[in-house]
């Protein structure tokens, strides 16, 4: 994990770049709009979320505990489903928070369900969400998971590989099931917040190359299937992307490919899927734009290329996971020990750390927090929030100002921890992973329960 060590932060005697330190927030009990939870305010100076007291949350269902807003969690799918064409799809990535609560609310807003294991479309199943309504991903789908796909009626299945185009058309000789199947394209766009790439050659493991001609010949391979029913085009570019320039190179090569295909085998494609990766907002410094207005921006670039290539408007799939859950879930810790090394920081540890959040570790991403069981006047202070974890990388947030009277037994919020957090859990140090609570109204209610220590020892058998 060479990452953790970089920025190592400032060292007696080192240059620091000029934003070093970020300066102080003017108000650190102010919730920074676009990062909370859209429910979230303070209440005599206590966090609220859902219309709860954290110090009550806290109480009840111990720390560290993800918080979970069901109405912002509602009102982002319902963003989307606004913002897009009337028969267009959004699809949410279960990846990025996959418990049965979060798919029967997303489901229940009209909204299909992507899943990439076989693990995840089991929670998908059970959810109750319409088979038809769920979509298979992944680069490596074992014939056990594409057998129970076929068997269970999911709608849609995106192939990466011929492998799989082969294992599936072998798999539906036998069987009634036909399904929809949409070809993974890779078109040498890869984005990421502020940048975007685009060359003409794919370094990555996942679908078909455009410019080698891979991702034609899986056309052709699903075409001659007579068990599959080519369905259209999939591509995703990347991960917390703040603008839809990519999105334009990218859904370009792939009308471009789709002529070809019209050309050459007289079929038009139904499905022109652009994948997930909007960004949201962690910290202050992120401004990615209103997932409405990027939304129907993508909408209008599919429009007028397919326009200008004389091709009818396919259905348009988005497949949000982190613009939807990311910032409806606030992670509560209770402050443990702090220490303060002079001259530098000062180190604030919580009751959690790598184990429930590894972006830091992993990423390098940063996150906005706060004292949450109370306000304070006190001036802030440089903190860096770690975790208990035997592992100096084990950072929770990297800089957070907080107020100087900071003290154990105090209640620390960390926002826009909904995605890619308690997915990524681990139990290192055997730490048993947290629960997940929903609030909405008033109520809270647990969606996925704390692992115990029984937990922890049942699979040890020997
Ligand atoms: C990860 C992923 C998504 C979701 O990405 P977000 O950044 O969470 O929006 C969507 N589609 C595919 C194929 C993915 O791999």
């Amino acid at each position: 994990m060479s990452r953790i060590a970089h920025p190592a932060g400032p060292r007696h005697g080192d240059v620091l770049p000029a934003d070093y330190p970020p300066a102080p927030p003017a108000d650190l009990n102010a919730l920074h709009p676009g990062i909370w939870p859209r429910g979230a305010w303070r209440s005599g100076g206590v966090l609220m979320l859902g219309g709860m007291d954290v110090r009550d949350l806290a109480a009840e269902f111990g720390t560290p505990l993800y918080v979970c807003d069901e109405q912002d969690v509602r009102s982002r799918c319902r963003d989307y489903l606004e913002a897009l064409g009337p028969g267009d799809r959004v699809c949410y990535a279960a990846k990025a928070f996959c418990c049965r609560a979060m798919l029967r609310w997303v489901s229940s807003e009209g909204l299909g369900v992507d899943v990439c294991t076989g693990g995840e479309l089991e929670v998908a199943l059970a959810a109750g969400v319409p088979p038809e309504n769920i979509a298979l991903h992944g680069n490596n789908k074992t014939v056990d998971e594409l057998s129970r796909a076929l068997s269970a009626g999911v709608g849609d299945i995106v192939v990466d590989s011929f492998e799989e185009i082969a294992r599936l058309a072998y798999l539906t000789e036998e069987s009634a099931a036909r399904p929809n199947v949409l070809v993974r394209v890779t078109t040498g766009v890869e984005a990421h917040t502020h940048e975007f790439m685009a060359t003409a050659h794919d370094d990555q493991k996942f679908g078909f190359s455009l410019a080698s001609g891979a991702a034609e010949e899986a056309v052709r391979r699903v075409i001659a299937s007579p068990g599959l029913s080519f369905a259209g085009l999939h591509s995703h570019i990347g991960s917390q992307i703040f603008d839809t320039a990519g999105f334009e190179v990218a859904a370009q090569r792939v009308v471009g490919l789709a002529v070809r295909i019209r050309d050459e085998h007289g079929i038009e494609i139904a499905d022109l899927d652009l994948g997930g990766g909007f960004g949201i907002a962690y910290t202050e410094e992120d401004k990615p734009p209103e997932v409405m207005e990027l939304a129907r921006r993508l909408g209008a670039i599919v429009d007028g290329q397919c326009q200008a290539a004389g091709l009818a408007r396919p259905r348009l799939t988005v497949e949000p996971g982190r613009t939807i859950v990311g910032p409806s879930t606030v992670t509560l810790y209770t402050v443990g020990t702090i220490k303060d090394v002079d001259g530098l920081r000062t180190y604030v540890s919580v009751d959690g750390g790598m184990s429930d959040n590894i972006r830091t570790a992993l990423y390098d991403a940063s996150y906005a927090c706060a004292l949450a069981s109370r306000a304070s006047s006190a001036p802030p202070v440089l903190c860096r929030v770690v975790g208990k974890h035997c592992e100096s990388g084990d950072i929770v947030v990297r800089h957070a100002y907080l107020p100087s009277d900071l003290a154990p037994g105090d209640l620390l919020a960390v926002a826009a921890t909904g995605a890619y957090c308690r997915e990524m859990a681990s139990n290192y140090n055997h730490v048993p992973r947290p629960a997940v609570v929903a609030v909405s109204a008033g109520t809270a209610r647990t969606i996925v329960r704390r692992e115990s220590i029984d937990d922890l020892l049942r699979l040890d058998v020997g």
